[in-house]
C-alpha cells in the first residue's frame, strides 16, 4: 500500500495503475465500518484509494473539530489489511490552500434531520467530496448507508454535476451488540455506551411496528422518540420516518408500498452525538438480528 499526501503524488501513484478505481473517503480513526467500504472496493476494483481527511468545513463552530479522535498509523494499518492500495492523507492545506473560496451546495436534501442542526455540514461535505473526487476521478466511490442523509445528498450532487462516478451504498456495520460503529462512539463515557443502545432499539420497535401493519408515519415517529427517551438518551436531536428519496414524510402521512421508507434517528448522550437509521421497507439483517 502506498501512502500520498500531495494531489501530484495520488496522481503519480495512480498513473502507474491501471483499470478501474474504487475510492472511499473517511474522516480516520478508522473502524469496521470503514473497512468493510475498502473491501467492498477492493473486490471489485482493480485499485481501491481510500482517503483519511478531517475535513474542517463540515464541522460547525461548537462542534468537535479539535477533539475528533485521530490515529495516522493505526488506519495505515487497517487501510492495508482491508485491500487499500493507496492510501491519501491529504493536509488541509493540500485540499483548501490559500485563496480557495469555492463551496457546493446541494439545495433541498441537506435541510432537515442533520441540516436542521448542522446547517452548514452538508456544504462541507459536498465541497470536499467534489474536490476529492476531481482529485481521484473513481470509476465508483464507496459510502455507509449509516450516513443514509448524506449518501443521499452525494447521489443527488453526482448527478447534478455529471461526475460519472457510480455511487455505491453500503450497509450500516455494528459492534455485536447492535451499536452502529462510528469514530465518536469513543467519546462514550461510563453508561452513555450501555443507553447508546437506545438508537438501536427505537429502530428496531419501529421495525417491530412496521412489521405489524403500521404506516403511518408520524405514529413510528413518535415511536422512535418515545423509546430514545425510555431508553435514556440525553437529548433526541431528531427522530423521523421519511421517504427515501425526498428525505420527507408524504403529504398522506402514509408510507407508499412502491417507495423507500426510511426510520432514522440522531441523538445526544452527554457531549456524543449519534445517528443511526433503517429502512423499514426492506429487511434489515444487522437489526432483525441484534
Ligand atoms: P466517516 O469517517 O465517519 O466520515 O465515514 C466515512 C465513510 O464510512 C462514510 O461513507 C460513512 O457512511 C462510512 N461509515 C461510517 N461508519 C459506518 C458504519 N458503521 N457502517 C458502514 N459505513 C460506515
Amino acid at each position: 500500500m502506498q501512502i500520498v499526501e500531495s494531489i501530484a503524488e495520488l496522481r503519480e501513484a495512480l498513473r502507474a495503475r491501471s483499470g478501474t478505481v474504487g475510492f472511499a473517503p473517511t474522516m480516520g480513526y478508522l473502524h469496521a465500518g470503514h473497512a468493510s467500504l475498502f473491501a467492498a472496493s477492493a473486490g471489485e476494483n482493480d485499485t481501491t484509494v481510500a482517503s483519511v481527511f478531517v475535513n474542517p468545513l463540515q464541522f460547525g463552530h461548537n462542534e468537535d473539530l479539535s477533539t475528533y479522535p485521530r490515529d495516522p498509523e493505526r488506519d495505515a494499518r487497517l487501510a492495508k489489511e482491508a485491500g487499500v492500495d493507496v492510501l491519501w492523507m491529504p493536509t488541509v492545506d493540500v485540499l483548501y490552500p490559500p485563496g480557495f473560496s469555492t463551496r457546493v451546495r446541494v439545495e433541498g436534501l441537506t435541510e432537515g434531520l442533520c441540516g436542521r442542526s448542522r446547517p452548514t455540514h452538508f456544504e462541507g461535505v459536498t465541497t470536499v467530496v467534489a474536490r476529492l473526487f476531481h482529485a481521484v476521478r473513481p470509476d465508483r466511490a464507496y459510502f455507509g448507508q449509516k450516513d443514509y442523509q448524506q449518501l443521499a445528498v452525494i447521489r443527488r450532487m453526482v448527478e447534478d454535476l455529471g461526475f460519472g462516478v457510480a455511487v455505491v451504498g453500503m450497509p450500516v456495520y455494528r459492534e455485536l451488540d447492535g451499536l452502529a460503529m462510528s469514530s465518536r462512539n469513543v467519546y462514550l463515557q461510563g453508561d452513555e455506551r450501555v443507553r447508546a443502545l437506545a438508537l438501536r432499539l427505537a429502530l428496531q420497535a419501529a421495525r417491530r411496528s412496521w412489521a405489524g401493519g403500521e404506516r403511518r408515519m408520524s405514529c413510528l415517529a413518535q415511536l422512535l422518540h418515545t423509546t430514545l427517551v425510555e431508553y435514556g438518551v440525553d437529548e433526541v436531536d431528531y427522530a423521523e420516518v421519511v421517504d427515501g428519496a425526498t428525505l420527507v414524510r408524504s403529504a398522506s402521512d402514509c408510507a407508499d408500498a412502491d417507495r423507500e421508507t426510511v426510520a432514522l434517528v440522531a441523538a445526544r448522550l452527554g457531549r456524543t452525538r449519534l445517528i443511526d437509521n433503517t429502512v423499514l421497507s426492506a429487511p434489515d439483517p444487522g437489526l432483525d438480528r441484534a
